[in-house]
């Protein structure tokens, strides 16, 4: 018997893979909460209108999530973002209290960009003059002022990796967050140059990708779709996931906590609500930091390893106004950090995936790295909604008050891949099969941060552990 920890995405789609494999054994889902989905969570307000708490966009590039999608019968809510729509080309950056359009054409890369106060090529004429670095690792703002110069290092990439995990891009791993960018620049000497040669070459690369038989795949491919969503909530996936999983025989436990495990020779005891019960697999789909202690008294040293994985707390506000008050068709803002303010970005959920009427939905993120320093005096609900309505009303310059709202703290929520995060992972790795330790990894701890990297990180974690 094998027992799966945790019902987010990953846990969900580790049992969902299990079940494909020949030689499974029975599987038990443990999730500590009465909720499946994790972080995944859509809220629905009283006249029908979704807030989504955690994930809603999900690049159409993840095959894999497409394929979950159409076997779960859920391809008729998909709602499709193809590449010529305005969330796609329109991506601002609020700096100097003004908002810019990140350059997305090749026109914008030769015109002077307000953002930098000159052309995005001169930063790219850089890279292609800047003589290679080989380092084992290093961080995000080293690698990119390195190749690109400072102002982009600080006004373009620490706002995206604000928007993409809520983190400090000094700390951050170039290795890990960017691994293509830096082969590119180890092969070619330079980024763009990489890049070009990836785009020449793109039609081999979709050769090697590996082929997936399904209907909204080859769809999304036909229709050029570069990211997707779900109408009513993304939260039906891991719902619908759940309800499939437990119809093919998955026990899913609810309110289940899982407190400590011991690796026998011939069997896994799991302390669950207090008791002791016995399996032979573990496949943990928790943040690491949670693993760190279930195995702290047998492995001390994997335990160190896994809670030096940090994470971020992010605030998350949902408002919602009864009119359109954008004054842009775009996905959102981002707002470098060296802005100073406690915004890590808004999100325009009803301009991307519109839902039924003129009204505007919007997803103000705020914390990350910077939760202590913005708001470790007070994070009352009620601070966290003024702070959120005050930054949103004046970087959009909406008149309205929000007709409603919804305030949440994500504590711990999304994992720091910080400098020398891939030779951590191989130490974990590298001490788990020293070992014999009969245990897989998944989730967002380790490789890639958004759902579609945990649901592979799932189906990689079942090959990998050998069910029998
Ligand atoms: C605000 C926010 C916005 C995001 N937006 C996007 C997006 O738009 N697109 C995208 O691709 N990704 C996005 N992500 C990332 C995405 O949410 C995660 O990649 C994904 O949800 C992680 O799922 P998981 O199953 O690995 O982990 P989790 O969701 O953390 O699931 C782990 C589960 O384990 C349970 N658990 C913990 N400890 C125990 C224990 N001891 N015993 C039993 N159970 C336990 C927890 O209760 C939880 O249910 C976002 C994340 C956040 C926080």
């Amino acid at each position: 018997m094998t027992a799966i920890l945790g019902a987010g995405m990953s846990g969900l789609s580790a049992a969902y893979y299990a079940l494909k494999t020949s030689k499974v054994a029975p599987l038990v889902v443990l999730e500590a909460t009465n909720r499946v989905g994790g972080w995944v969570r859509s809220i629905k307000q009283p006249d029908g209108t979704i807030f989504e708490k955690g994930p809603r966009i999900i690049r159409a590039n993840y095959q894999n999530i497409l394929q979950l999608v159409e076997e779960l019968k859920l391809s008729s809510k998909i709602i499709p973002i193809k590449v010529n729509h305005d969330a796609v080309k329109n991506r601002y950056i609020y700096a100097d209290n003004k908002l810019h359009c990140l350059p997305t054409n090749l026109k914008s890369t030769i015109t002077k960009n307000s953002l930098l106060n000159y052309p995005l090529l001169s930063a790219l004429w850089k890279d292609l003059t800047t003589s290679r670095v080989s380092k084992d690792d290093e961080s995000i703002y080293s690698f990119m002022e390195r190749r690109f110069g400072r102002d982009i290092a600080e006004k373009i990439a620490a706002p995206i990796l604000c928007g993409i995990c809520g983190g400090d891009i000094h700390e951050l791993s170039a290795k890990s967050f960017m691994p293509k960018l830096v082969e590119f620049e180890k092969e070619h000497g330079s980024v763009f140059k990489g890049i070009l040669k990836y785009i020449a070459k793109q039609k081999e690369n979709m050769k090697n990708q590996e082929v997936v038989n399904s209907h909204l795949v080859e769809r999304a491919k036909k229709e050029a779709w570069n990211m997707w969503g779900l109408q009513g909530g993304f939260e039906q996936l891991p719902q619908a996931l759940a309800q499939n999983i437990a119809k093919r025989g998955v026990n899913i436990k609810m309110e289940n906590n899982c407190e400590q495990i011991i690796f026998n020779k011939n069997s896994v005891e799991l302390t669950v609500n207090g008791k002791v019960e016995k399996y032979s697999h573990v496949i943990s789909s928790l943040p690491a930091k949670n693993l760190a202690d279930l195995v702290q008294e047998q492995h001390p040293e994997l335990s160190k390893e896994l809670l030096d994985i940090p994470t971020v707390t992010i605030a998350v506000v949902n408002l919602q106004f009864s009119e359109n008050v954008l004054p842009i068709n775009a996905f959102g803002v981002l707002v470098p950090p060296k802005e100073q303010i406690p915004i890590l970005g808004i999100l325009f959920d009803s301009f991307t995936l519109p839902q039924n009427s003129n009204m505007t939905v919007l997803t103000v993120m705020m914390g990350g790295a910077w939760f202590e320093k913005y708001f470790s005096k007070c994070s009352s609900e009620e601070h966290l909604k003024t702070v959120a309505i005050k930054y949103a009303t004046e970087i959009l310059h909406i008149q309205e008050n929000p007709k409603a709202f919804n305030v949440s703290i994500l504590r711990n929520c999304i994992p720091q891949y910080i400098v020398g995060h891939a030779q951590r992972l191989n130490r974990i790795h590298d001490y788990i099969s020293a070992h014999k330790i009969p245990l897989g990894l998944c989730g967002s701890s380790y490789h890639g941060v958004g759902v579609g990297d945990v649901i592979l990180s799932a189906k990689e974690a079942v090959s990998n552990i050998n069910l029998q």
